[in-house]
């Protein structure tokens, strides 16, 4: 896939995240101004807002870009998402001849402020990832019964909580909640000693729904994909999740990087879904390759020490597809609306080193993680910083996701006075 050459030097650097090809959709502030929606080129950020309203970037009849949200746009639906992608293409292209007039619209990166990019009008987390619910089932439940009867048939999920829905950066603090410890007969009210991290997707739903959606109309609706760190308390979701599923133990954040990277600059990243033992019923089958081949990593910093890259693998691990998660969601006919997140479940490959989770990666707490320095980890310890990476990449062009980054804050006083 070739480059598409930017006026906007720093865009066309090979290991860099955000080429011309990229157009992440982001939203920003800088001292004393108001966040507003901002498109990712190179090392700066474009200022789409202010663009829409100087009469450069005509979308509709009405502003829709400048009200710190990338939901009005996002509303309008593919024919207008790829004009803007058009229109940015024309101004931001190596020779355009509008570059003199565009340039005064950037603004550097390191001076913005990134805000959450879209207002997330509901959030479902997916269990779409085969070698996460392998590993997890296999604690639970020994090799054999790993993975729940329905499991190869449909994408199972659970609706969460689209509030505690945060963007990248933003601190996380340990939360308290009802706990059984091993052996005990009854639970405490404590803060969390199990805390880890999902190395997630999400997609970004864009055009609303009534009623069940096929596969290839889920796949028209997606704007397009973030980092998503779905974290998660162990403790308290190992006794509360039987039988209604996570509630509190996913409540009390998750993190997505701060760019919305467009799913048409995804689109040449689509290959083949994995080969089928059991096949699937004729409503979730795929018009053509609907897996995204973005390679992903998980890194942690304990508090004031060098970052270590724990996980390395690959979203082509999923076994369902956004699409196929969508269609699926929509079966029942649950309205899908401008600004719903999905997240994919947790992403780990075959290999140790792949665990998208620290529940995995130490095998809950059986086989610690060693650190450089001499620390070890099991779950996360306050002050650790975990830092979620990906990127597509063919021939010379690199689409980088943006950094999905959070650090624990030690867990809050007991928040009812003792009164438990
Ligand atoms: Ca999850």
């Amino acid at each position: 896939m070739p480059l598409i050459r930017s006026w906007v030097r720093p865009a066309n650097d090979p290991e860099g995240s955000f080429p011309l090809n990229n157009l992440p959709c982001g939203v920003f502030s800088t001292p004393g101004t108001a966040p507003r929606c901002g498109v990712a080129i190179g090392d700066s950020i474009l200022d789409v807002a202010a663009m829409e309203a100087a009469g450069l970037l005509p979308l509709a009849e009405r502003p829709v870009l400048g009200e710190g949200a990338w939901n009005p746009f996002m509303a309008l639906g593919p024919a207008a998402w790829e004009r803007l992608r058009v229109l940015l293409y024309g101004h931001l292209a190596e020779g355009a001849v509008t570059a003199g007039v565009v340039a005064p619209f950037l603004c550097g990166m390191a001076a913005a402020r990134l805000h959450l990019p879209f207002r997330v009008a509901g959030y479902t987390d997916f269990y779409a990832g085969r070698h996460h619910a392998m590993n997890v089932g296999t604690m639970l439940r020994g090799p054999e019964n790993a993975l729940p009867p329905n499991w190869d048939h449909m994408p199972i999920g659970y609706n969460g909580r689209a509030s505690s829905v945060v963007v990248s950066g933003t601190p996380v603090r340990r939360p308290w909640g009802q706990i059984r410890p091993e052996g005990a007969a009854t639970p405490l009210f404590a803060p969390s000693r199990r805390f880890d991290l999902e190395l997630e997707l999400g997609a970004v739903v864009g055009v609303p729904s009534s009623g069940p959606v096929s596969v290839a109309r889920a796949e028209a609706m997606i704007f397009g994909y973030v980092l998503l760190n779905d974290w998660s308390a162990r403790d308290i979701q190992a006794w509360e999740y039987q039988p209604l599923g996570p509630f509190n133990a996913k409540a009390t954040a998750t993190t997505i990087s701060p760019w919305i990277v467009p799913a048409a600059a995804l689109a040449p990243f689509r290959v083949p879904g994995p080969e089928r033992a059991v096949p699937l019923l004729p409503y979730l089958a795929e018009p053509h390759p609907m897996t995204l081949d973005i390679a992903l990593e998980v890194a942690l910093a304990p508090a004031g020490q060098d970052e270590t890259v724990i996980a390395r693998t690959s979203a082509r691990n999923l076994w369902y597809s956004f699409p196929q998660q969508l269609c699926h969601h929509s079966t029942a006919g649950a309205p899908m609306q401008t600004g719903d997140l999905l997240g994919s479940g947790t992403i780990s490959g075959p290999g140790r080193g792949e665990r998208g989770s620290l529940l995995e990666l130490a095998w809950g707490g059986r086989e610690p993680l060693d650190l450089p320095g001499g620390q070890r980890r099991s779950f996360l310890e306050d002050g650790d910083t975990v830092s979620l990476r990906g990127h597509a990449r063919a021939g010379g062009v690199r689409i980088g996701l943006g950094a999905c980054t959070g650090t624990i804050l030690p867990a809050a006083e007991e928040p009812f006075g003792g009164g438990q």
